[in-house]
């Protein structure tokens, strides 16, 4: 950070006489120099030091028809002695100043507040004053939570306004959702997105699979093999296989609709052809720091760490010969012609 002597200047202008006073407040606490009002008006504040002695001074003013507070005459060094016994540190003022702290980790502790403000200004905070600090900063932030939910209806009423349709249809054609096939997500699913096409984890439908009692190798080989197959001829091979090994096995997957987990009858709508949402976990994992954020804060991190990746994707795929990714270009030519 600046010190504040490089930061103030003549002609500054601020905001209001509030955002003057901070300002004052700040260089008071970094310059371990106390201050007086000579004068404080809505119009006109004059500080000076408390040592008659010493040279600094400050004159502000407001700016006429304006609320604008503007510096007008300055003399920052002061010639007094420096103390930090007088320092007019409070619980607001720490609470304003590591604000940020709590904001990334709520369980942040006193005692960083005290190091911290130790450090950067030489002043030893009391401990309880650090907790009054501690007690202002999370209600801040939570309170933040809470609102910004209310946001939340203004982003969702923007992406209606600029994407027409959209709820389940957007500018992308329908939406495919792929859940692990929870009881309550499915029911979710279903009534949000009556009209999106669903599709299950191959690892958990196994999962499912085997908690119903179809277990071994055999089994979920012939799963795999349906599941991965890439046409309908070798998915009923697989089926016909499963079938032999187990006639309640069969009937079970087949009860599924295949569309959901069968690549070959996936809508081509969704240009993937995963068959297990591991791609899901690796974003929940991406975005885990931002997860615990406040909802409208986290919405904005994930929308700036995606914007980076898109265009770090965009830029890669400049190199790319043909429009086909590298990657499936790549095993396109393994097949060959
Ligand atoms: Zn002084």
């Amino acid at each position: 950070m600046e010190q504040p002597h490089e930061q103030l200047c003549m002609k500054l202008c601020f905001r209001d006489q509030h955002q003057f006073r901070d300002a004052l407040l700040n260089l008071h606490i970094t310059q371990a120099r106390n201050f007086k009002y000579h004068r404080n008006s809505d119009q006109r504040i004059i500080v000076e030091c408390p040592d008659k002695q010493c040279q600094f001074f400050m004159v502000a003013a407001v700016i006429k028809g304006e609320k604008t507070f503007v510096i007008k005459k300055m003399r920052l060094e002061h010639t007094c002695p420096s103390t930090t016994e007088t320092t007019r540190v409070s619980a607001k003022w720490l609470a304003q100043k590591y604000e940020h702290l709590f904001r990334s980790d709520i369980t942040t502790g006193i005692q960083t507040i005290i190091d911290a403000c130790m450090e950067k200004y030489g002043v030893d905070v009391p401990k309880c004053m650090a907790y009054r600090a501690k007690n202002i900063a999370i209600e801040a932030v939570l309170g933040d939570h809470k609102k910004q939910y209310p946001r939340l209806k203004d982003y969702a009423q923007t992406v209606m306004d600029t994407n027409p349709g959209s709820g389940e249809v957007g500018k992308f054609g329908p939406y495919t959702i792929m859940s692990d096939r929870q009881k309550g997500l499915l029911n979710a699913v279903n009534a949000v997105f009556p009209n999106c096409n669903q599709r299950f984890c191959l690892r958990h439908l196994y999962a499912n699979f085997q908690n119903v009692g179809f277990r071994g190798e055999d089994l979920k080989k012939c799963m795999d093999n349906a599941s991965y197959a890439y046409n309908e001829h070798k998915f009923n091979i697989a089926m016909n296989d499963l079938r032999v090994e187990s006639e309640e096995a069969w009937e079970w997957l087949t009860a599924i609709p295949k569309k959901t987990w069968a690549r070959h009858a996936f809508d081509t709508n969704c240009k993937t052809d995963l068959v297990v949402n591991n791609l899901s976990e690796v974003f929940n994992k991406y975005i885990l720091d931002v997860r615990r954020k406040p909802i409208r804060t986290m919405c904005d991190g994930i929308k700036d760490k995606q914007m980076v990746r898109w265009h770090r994707n965009r830029e890669s795929v400049k190199a790319a010969r043909w429009d086909i990714t590298p990657h499936y270009s790549e095993k396109l030519e393994e097949v060959g012609p």
